[in-house]
C-alpha cells in the first residue's frame, strides 16, 4: 500500500481527493473527518515548533554542561541528569512533534501518542533519577 493515498492523521486508506496543505507547499491525502485535527495540530506546529527547537538545542547543552560541572559529587550531577529528563519530557509532552519519518511511518495521530508516551516515560524516570538521588 503506498503512503501517499493514506490519511495524514489516522493513516487509513483515503478513497476520496481530499488533501491538506503541508507547511512545505505538498499536499497530503486526508479524510474530511480528520481535516480539522489535523489543521489545528499543524497550526500548533507552526507555532510552537520553534520553541520545541530552541528548548532542546538550548536547554539540553545547559543541563549537559551541569552534569559535567557536577562530576564530582555524584548526587548532584544525577539530580542534573534527572531534572534534564524531566525538562525534556515536559517538552515532549507539552509539544509532540515527532520527525517528519516518524509520522510518515505512523500518522500524525500516533505520532503525537507516540510523542506523548515517550515524554511521560522521560519524565517519569527524570522524577525518579532526581529523587532518588537527593533522597538517597
Ligand atoms: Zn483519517
Amino acid at each position: 500500500m503506498s503512503a501517499d493515498t493514506l490519511c495524514l492523521w489516522c493513516h487509513r486508506q483515503v478513497d476520496s481527493q481530499d488533501s491538506i496543505e503541508l507547511p512545505d507547499g505538498g499536499k497530503h491525502p486526508i479524510h474530511p473527518e480528520h481535516r480539522s485535527p489535523a489543521e489545528a495540530f499543524l497550526a500548533k506546529a507552526s507555532k510552537f515548533g520553534i520553541f520545541f527547537i530552541i528548548a532542546m538545542a538550548l536547554g539540553t547543552p545547559i543541563f549537559v554542561v551541569g552534569i559535567i560541572l557536577t562530576s564530582n559529587t555524584p548526587v548532584w550531577s544525577n539530580a542534573i541528569m534527572g531534572a534534564m529528563l524531566t525538562f525534556i519530557g515536559v517538552v515532549m509532552v507539552a509539544l509532540p512533534f515527532c520527525t517528519p519519518q516518524t509520522v510518515q511511518w505512523l500518522g500524525l495521530r500516533k505520532s503525537i501518542v507516540l510523542a506523548r508516551v515517550l515524554g511521560l516515560g522521560m519524565l517519569t524516570w527524570g522524577v525518579a533519577t532526581a529523587g532518588f538521588s537527593l533522597l538517597a
